[in-house]
């Protein structure tokens, strides 16, 4: 198979141009994941995406998660809820969730509501469990300088974090 881009030569099973990383359309419809089901998804139209959408998505999910949080602890009586905010309990539950969208939809709400998806960098397809776990432990490596590992997502030929280098994940959107 040729690229469309630049035109090179790549495997038929390739998801991506080994020259210019130009994302090819996801092929096989037989895994459940890539099943076709919207006509949109079925013509299977992906770019990478980039910072600023991944940003929006991320506060975007910060509030929906905070919100849960806090409206949980609420409605189980706790009146003091910055106590709540201060503890360590957002992390831990931020990070649970986090795992649970990952791993069972491939994006969190924020991603959904931009049409975005985690992928396998090499297959396209879903990624594991235990990608998604080094994904989230990445994070905390993306964050160690000045968030240096999430800016790399900007200027990235294949717009990857060190958390998805680390994990060999990507992020895309449907066209
Ligand atoms: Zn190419």
């Amino acid at each position: 198979m040729n690229c469309h881009k630049c035109g090179c030569e790549n495997s038929n099973e390739a998801t991506y141009c080994r020259m210019c990383y130009a994302l090819f359309n996801q092929g096989s419809a037989s895994s459940p994941h890539t099943a076709p089901r919207t006509n949109r998804e079925q013509l299977g139209q992906f770019e990478y995406a980039g910072f600023w959408i991944r940003f929006f998505a991320s506060l975007i999910d910060a509030f929906i998660f905070i919100g849960c949080v806090l409206l949980f602890f609420k409605l189980s009586g706790h009146s003091d809820l910055t106590k709540v905010l201060k503890s360590g309990v957002l992390n831990f539950v931020f990070s649970g969730l986090i795992l649970v969208f990952w791993t069972f939809f491939s994006a969190t709400p924020g991603k959904m509501l931009f049409s975005m998806k985690l992928v396998d960098a090499k297959t396209g397809r879903k990624p594991s469990f235990f990608q998604c776990v080094g994904r989230l432990l990445g994070y905390v490596i993306s964050g160690l300088v000045l968030d240096l590992g999430f800016l790399w997502i900007a200027w990235d030929e294949r717009k990857q974090g060190w958390h998805d280098k680390l994990a060999g994940t990507l992020v895309v959107k449907m066209l």
